[in-house]
Order: structure tokens, then sequence, then C-alpha cells
């Protein structure tokens, strides 16, 4: 995938605003930066080493975009030598937070960079770059729900997840969903409490699936949320599948949803939900079946046509706000498997 093939919001390149991206070496990240960089967007990216930032830069193989190293997000003043060197940035999104469920320190690996992170950013945005106008939050559904939901009660964008700071120490899976909710929080209540410059949009997409931006970035251990697939190649034909279902969406949907929240002044204020179908292992399985043949009789097969629909989520003002076609759960998943069964290293 590169720059020339990826659709945009917009025929229009004529963007001349640069923007930063934390965590610019993220699965989401390297998307919405792509599709940043394809709609003339000058873009700034945070990484955490210079390695990372070389081959970072080598894949976007745009003069438009450059990075700063920010090695540690929880630092104070972290990102404000980062900023101070940019002050053409007008718009600040947010990516940067730890994407795990495997932790037996939840506070230390979890909700201090979570939210540390996110006070940093808005902090650094305040004392340094009084022209940054607009900031975007990689927030989650994980800060709408908490994790083991009843599907019977209805969501929505002003429902939160009610997990405490105690509950959220019991396991990964908690704290994650937890750092999230927290961090979200905290930059709602830094708006409120120190009247910035800026404004705030959320956008807090379902478990996210597709391709990596780059081949090159496959690996055996893909991130969290894709692994949910690459883990069901695993299981044999005749082995049983879990009973797993989430709500889903598309990354490059994902992407194209943090441009909208920069571009359209109604998304300003607004937490957006984005969530497409729901997925079930069943159903990522009928997918791969159907679209990988080369993987028939390899995979478990399970009982296909079967699913376990979740329906909990009320997504109609973000639907409306977006005005999205999103990507099929189908085609998400048969182009994330392709990708990883050719390149995986
Ligand atoms: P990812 O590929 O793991 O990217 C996470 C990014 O954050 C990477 O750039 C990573 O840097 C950086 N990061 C993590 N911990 C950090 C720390 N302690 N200090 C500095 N940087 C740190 O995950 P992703 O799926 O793209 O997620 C991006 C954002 O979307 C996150 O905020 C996540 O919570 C949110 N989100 C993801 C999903 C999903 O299903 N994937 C769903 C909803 C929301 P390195 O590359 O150096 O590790």
């Amino acid at each position: 995938m590169g720059i020339d093939t990826i659709a945009t919001t917009s025929t229009d390149n004529m963007n001349t605003q640069t923007i930063f991206v934390s965590g610019a070496t993220g699965f989401i990240a390297q998307h919405l930066i792509l599709q940043l960089l394809a709609k003339g967007y000058k873009v700034v990216g945070s990484v955490r080493s210079i390695a990372k930032g070389e081959n970072l830069q080598q894949n976007m193989n745009s003069k438009n975009f450059n990075y700063e190293i920010v090695e540690d997000l929880q630092k104070e003043g972290a990102f404000e030598t980062a900023l101070l060197k940019h002050p053409d940035v007008t718009v600040f999104i947010h990516t940067a937070s730890p994407v795990t469920f495997d932790s037996d320190d939840v506070e230390k690996d979890l909700l201090f960079p979570a939210i540390n992170g996110t006070k940093n950013v808005l902090a650094a945005i305040k004392n340094v770059s009084p022209q940054i106008t607009r900031v975007v939050i990689t927030s989650s559904i994980a800060a709408i729900m908490n994790p083991d939901h009843d599907p019977t009660i209805m969501v929505d964008e002003s429902t939160w997840n009610p997990t405490t700071w105690e509950l959220a120490k019991i396991n990964g899976c908690f704290g994650y969903f937890a750092s999230k909710k927290f961090a979200e929080r905290a930059a709602w209540e830094f708006l409120e409490s120190e009247r910035p410059n800026f404004t705030l949009t959320t956008i807090n997409p379902a478990f996210v699936f597709g391709p990596q931006a780059f081949d090159s970035e496959v690996t055996s251990k893909l991130n969290l949320s894709n692994a949910i697939i690459s883990d069901l190649l695993k299981i044999k034909p005749g082995e049983p599948v879990p009973d797993k279902s989430d709500p889903s969406i598309d990354v490059r949907d994902v992407a194209t949803a943090h441009i909208i929240a920069i571009e359209k002044i109604e998304a300003i204020g607004k937490r957006i939900i984005l969530k497409n179908e729901d997925y079930s292992n069943q159903l990522i399985l009928d997918a791969i079946n159907k679209g990988v043949p080369e993987l028939r009789g390899k995979i478990a097969i399970g009982t296909p046509g079967t699913k376990k629909p979740l329906n909990f989520f009320n997504d109609q003002k973000s639907r409306q706000l977006l005005g999205l076609n999103y990507t099929s759960l189908e085609t998400s998943v048969i182009e994330t498997v392709r990708q990883f069964i050719k390149y995986q290293k």
C-alpha cells in the first residue's frame, strides 16, 4: 500500500496545515499519516527512538513527513521540546498509549502511561503551542463500555466504562479498558479546568482490524486487535473454536475518521464512536475459509454461518457525523490474513 493507492475523504490536495501525530509508529497512526500525506497535509510524528523514526521515514517516503523523538511520554514536559521545534503545527492528534492486555502491574504498564501521557500532551500544547487550536485523541470504546458488558444494555456517545481504579488492577484486560477511560476523562477535565486555546474531539474505535500500512511491518506477533485474527489461524481443523465476539471496525476507516474530526466543525467537542459489524471468532473463520482458499483444510471451520450478535451500541450520532461507508468485516479479515501469510517474519 502507498500514498497513491489509498482512499481520501476529499479530492482536494490543497491542505497546508501541519499535523502532529503522537505514537507515529502505531498500527492506526501509520494509516492515519499515509492518509494525511495523501491529502497534502504536512505531518510531524513522535516516535520512541531514532531507529524507529528512520524506518518510518523510509516507509512514508515523503518530504512532508518528519519525526521527533519523545522517548517517554510520561515524563513531565515530554512533548515541549518537539513542539517548540514546530511552530507551524496547528493540530495535534494523540494516538500514543500502551495497547496490551498482558500486564502484571496494571498501574505501571497501563494506567499511568495512558493518563500521564495524555495530560503531558495537553499541558505541553497549552504551555508552548498556543497556535494549536484543535486536538483529537484516539480513545476507544473501552472508555465507553466495561470489558464484560451486559449485551442487553445499550451504550452510546454519552456512556462511560464504570470500571473503578481498584477493579482495573485485577488484570490487564480490565486495566487496558480502564486506562482508556481514565485517560479520556483526564482530557475532558483538562479542557474544563484549564480552558486552553484548543478544542477537543475523541475518536472511540471498536476492535480495529485490517492490514498493516506497510508489508514490511508484518511480524509473527501482530498488534493486540489483529492478533485476534492471527491467533485463529493456529486452531486446527476439528479443534474447538472459542466463543468470542465484540464490535469491530477497519483501520482505514479509523484513519479517515480522525481526518474528518480535524476537518469538520461539527466534530468539535464530540466523542465519536467507530464501529461497524460485530465480529465473532466464527465470523472471522467463515471469512477466511471463504476468502483465503489456500488455508482451507489447514485451519478450523467451526460451525459456519453461526454468529453471536451483540448490537448493544447506539452509534447513530457518530455515523451521521462521519457519513462514511465502512469497510466490511469480511474485507478487513481477508486483507489482514492475505498480508499476514505472505509477509510475516
Ligand atoms: P499500537 O500499534 O500498539 O500503537 C501504539 C502506539 O503508542 C505506538 O506508536 C507505541 O510506540 C506507542 N506507545 C505505546 N506505549 C507507549 C509508551 N509507554 N510511551 C510512548 N509511546 C507508547 O496500537 P494501535 O492499535 O495503533 O493503537 C493506537 C491507539 O488507538 C491507542 O491509543 C489505542 O488505545 C487506540 N485504540 C486501538 C484499538 C485497536 O483495536 N487496535 C481500538 C480502540 C482504540 P512503539 O511503536 O514505540 O511501541
